[in-house]
């Protein structure tokens, strides 16, 4: 699974405009699926305006953690209108029908992954990173009504305020970097703020999940350049997700990484035991790491088939929450990527009925939703950010860490670099070079 692929529009000759952002496939999946209206009931019965929770999380750590959950839910029934009708007099507002008609109230990050199949590593997978990220910019720029880059935990809370959905960039598999730190700087000056290590193939310096169990790979994990990758994320300020990575990779980042890490799409592997799910040692790892596995919503992740529903979800952040604890859980979708959703939790409309499931349980307080809902997120963010500071106060500065060329030399497929397609050759420039 991936996150979802944008696409620049193909445009047609004698077009009028001539960067058109018309085909971007799966931000139409998402607007069309954010436009649904949604009742806010739970799978018990209970009816709970449960978006007023996730609105109301003012993403600050002030709130108090006192009122008893019968108390809240009844304030949250008193006041104001219900999901349906915002999300439905958002829409009659909406002057633009081709503009999105997203309810701020249900999202208010979303991340955005820049991703590029692990086909195109030693290829083109630089230049294709940085088109889905200029992708995301101008999308950004493009409804600066709804969307608002976000490129510090400011941002976010600055977005919240402002009504916006704050737009995270992230690149989906350290094989966009083409194994050079500069281009992992350059990714940070262009927005992202969050690199996932590994998609579902290996880099000449860390180990995917999916080629676990290969036996030759099963025992690496991050080579001397992939924890220099760990150490400039944590200078840079950059969060560092082991979604995707292999076990030994997964390990060798938590122990390289001065900052908290995220799993920013996994759950609980004791309860569907696959790969890209996280053990329960590695969830106390995360706890004493100060980080957050965020529980993706792929059914193949969840229930381990096609049939997951959305108690399914319900015993996943249970169980996460029982192990890692409750400043360590978060929500990591996956809308987009995954071609199987949960019975229940179809698209965003729908993370009302999870918060008001989790609301029947008395053991969820208001305050641990609100974590749920994005302080946790929050939190790990200001610490990454933190981290950054104290090692520029350190005066740490750029990594020079290359690559050991050996390490490219596995793939024939390497011979592609320019660099070393001159090594090979060995021969004098040509006149015309010069
Ligand atoms: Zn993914």
């Amino acid at each position: 699974m991936s996150g979802c692929m944008l696409q620049l529009a193909q445009r047609a000759p004698g077009s009028p405009r001539s960067a058109a952002l018309t085909s971007m496939t799966c931000v139409r999946q998402s607007w069309r699926s954010l436009s649904r209206t949604s009742s806010v009931r739970s799978v018990n019965g209970g009816r709970y305006d449960a978006s007023k929770l996730i609105a109301a999380t003012e993403l600050e750590d002030s709130a108090s953690d006192a009122s008893p959950n019968r108390k809240a839910a009844k304030h949250w029934r008193s006041t104001g209108r219900s999901a349906t009708t915002v999300i439905s007099h958002d829409r009659r507002r909406g002057a633009d029908k081709a503009s999105p008609g997203v309810d701020r109230r249900l999202v208010t990050v979303r991340f955005w992954a820049a991703y590029v199949p692990c086909e195109s590593q030693w290829l083109d997978a630089v230049p294709m990173s940085v088109e889905q990220i200029d992708v995301v910019r101008r999308l950004v720029d493009k409804y600066p009504h709804y969307l608002s880059l976000a490129t510090s935990a400011q941002d976010i809370v600055e977005a919240h305020r402002r009504g916006r959905i704050a737009s995270l960039l992230g690149v989906e598999g350290g094989h966009s970097l083409g194994s050079r730190l500069a281009v992992l700087r350059t990714f940070y000056q262009s927005g992202v703020r969050y690199l996932t290590l590994t998609h579902t193939c290996d880099t000449p310096w860390a180990t995917s999940s999916a080629t676990e169990g290969d036996g030759e790979h099963v025992a690496r994990g991050l080579n001397d350049f992939g924890k220099a990758v760990v150490h400039e994320m944590n200078r840079l300020g950059m969060i560092v997700d082991l979604s995707h990575t292999s076990r030994q990779t997964t390990m060798d980042a938590l122990r390289a990484s001065r900052a908290p890490v995220i799993f920013s799409h996994s759950s609980a592997q004791a309860l569907c035991n696959t790969s890209r799910n996280v053990p329960d040692d590695v969830l106390k790892k995360v706890t004493r790491n100060g980080g957050l596995v965020m529980v993706n919503f792929y059914s193949e992740f969840i229930s381990c088939d096609h049939n997951a529903t959305l108690l399914d979800v319900v015993a996943h952040l249970n169980y996460i929450r029982a192990v890692a604890g409750i400043d360590h859980v978060g929500l990591g979708a996956g809308y987009d990527g995954i071609n199987w959703t949960p019975r229940g939790l179809e698209d965003v409309s729908m993370y009302p009925h999870l918060f008001a499931e989790l609301l029947m349980d008395a053991s969820w307080t208001e305050m641990d939703l609100k974590k749920l809902a994005g302080l946790n997120f929050l939190r790990v963010f200001r610490q990454v950010e933190e981290v950054s500071r104290q090692m520029t106060a350190e005066q740490v500065t750029a990594s020079e860490e290359r690559v050991d060329p050996r390490q490219l030399l596995f793939s024939s497929a390497a011979r592609c670099s320019y660099d070393l397609t001159e090594a090979l050759s060995k021969r004098a420039p040509k006149s015309t070079e010069l």
